[in-house]
């Protein structure tokens, strides 16, 4: 067995498994078929440690947990919410600390006899980074200033921490939202690789379809997400219709301005049966109105698009207002008479401050590197 080239930053000199795709791990291992038995242990058991992998030789145990780190992410707090949301505080090897939440929904399907089977539906919204650059004057995220990307291995394993703490098996289908802390495209090579391990058959096995990049509009981001053509569902926190309030809420805009995200979205590659999400947060008095309304029907004439209006979450220190639950009402209705699809989204985990920009780096007593690597980090 060599070691692979890559290095990650936040392990303490080991590299964070959950970061190599399955042609890494078959480069490291001498025999490749014991690649796919790891990408078993580590996505289908979602064993957090080495030694338990029992079809592979000791020895060869006892050289990947020299080299390799499994367990990278320590599980500091969770918080359930009255809807059965959950909200996870992790803290990195660095001793950092960021959040993910796991969004849990009644689900209605049908059976092969026509029968109604109820289940329930998961999506967990992942973080991409510690903080943000962007700096919009409504996110709480935004307040705690940008710490660091989250590296490949990172964003995987929060998948695979949420699916254990929640006892969900393998073949239970989970959604994925980038909606957590961070600009996903801003931490582009990192966020495309996670999406590449997570989609692997032998692994996890997401389907990209199933995975939701959230974006405040970086447009020739944008534009290289769509040349990677990987299937996946581009959201983009449109916000306003006008170039002058979207700079105040976005300070990027003044980059990257409405048109340069409308032609980005229309250059970029769309599953026939799938549409674009805009998600169009929903501020008293700023953004609530039907001239708004009328405008952005005309800004996505011709887009295959959905609209989701958010209502603003408040947090600490806030200087907006959420809507009057009647106008945002009115003004979905008024899009919903034009022929574009709109919902008005749920305000999922909001009593334990997990919905939409809510989430923030938490500064914890014990900030300093966990040294010692435990297997029950993320146990409940
Ligand atoms: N950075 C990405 C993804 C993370 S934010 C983005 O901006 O799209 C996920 C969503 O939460 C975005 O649509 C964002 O605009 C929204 N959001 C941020 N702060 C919010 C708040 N206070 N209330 C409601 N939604 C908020
Ligand atoms: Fe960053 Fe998104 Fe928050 Fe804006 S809304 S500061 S882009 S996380």
């Amino acid at each position: 067995m060599r070691e692979s080239k890559e290095k990650s930053p936040e392990s303490n000199g080991k590299e964070n498994i959950y970061g190599f795709s399955l042609q890494d791990l078959q480069v490291v291992c001498q025999q490749p078929y014991q690649a796919k038995q790891i990408y078993n242990w580590l996505y289908t058991r979602y064993e957090k440690d080495f030694e338990n992998m029992s079809n592979l030789p000791k020895e060869f145990r006892k050289t990947l947990h020299e080299l390799y780190s499994v367990d990278n992410l320590k599980l500091i707090a969770q918080e359930e919410s009255s809807d059965g949301t959950k909200k996870y505080l992790f803290q990195t090897r660095d001793g950092h600390t960021f959040e993910s939440v796991c969004i849990k929904m009644r689900d209605k399907k049908l059976d092969e006899n026509g029968k109604i089977i109820e289940g329930e539906k998961y999506t967990f919204c992942i973080s991409s980074q510690i903080g943000c650059k962007v700096g919009c004057a409504f996110c709480f995220t935004a307040k705690g200033g940008f710490v660091r990307d989250l590296s490949c291995g990172e964003i995987v394993e929060q998948v695979v921490n949420l699916k254990k703490l929640n006892d969900l098996p393998a073949e239970k289908r989970v959604n994925i939202v980038y909606m957590g802390m961070g600009e996903p495209l801003n931490n582009f090579d990192n966020l495309i690789k996670a999406i590449k391990i997570l989609s692997n058959l032998d692994g996890l096995s997401i389907s990209p379809k199933r995975q939701t990049i959230s974006t405040s509009g970086i447009s020739p981001r944008i534009h290289d997400l769509g040349k990677q053509n990987l299937g996946v569902q581009l959201a983009i926190s449109l916000h306003a219709v006008d170039d002058a309030l979207r700079s105040k809420l976005i300070p990027m805009n003044k980059t990257y301005n409405i048109k340069s995200i409308i032609d980005a979205v229309r250059a970029f590659p769309i599953d026939t049966r799938k549409r674009v999400m805009f998600e169009y947060l929903v501020i008293k008095d700023i953004n609530d109105d039907i001239s708004s309304a009328k405008k952005l029907l005309s800004l996505l004439n011709g887009i295959k698009a959905k609209v989701n209006l958010i209502l603003f979450n408040p947090h600490s220190g806030a200087k907006f207002e959420r809507p009057e639950m009647e106008k945002v009402r009115m003004f979905a209705d008024f899009l919903t008479s034009r022929g574009l699809l709109t919902t008005i989204r749920e305000s999922k985990g909001i009593d334990i401050s997990a919905a939409c920009g809510q989430l923030r780096e938490k500064k914890c007593p014990r900030k300093k590197q966990f040294k010692r690597i435990s297997s029950r980090s993320v146990s409940r």
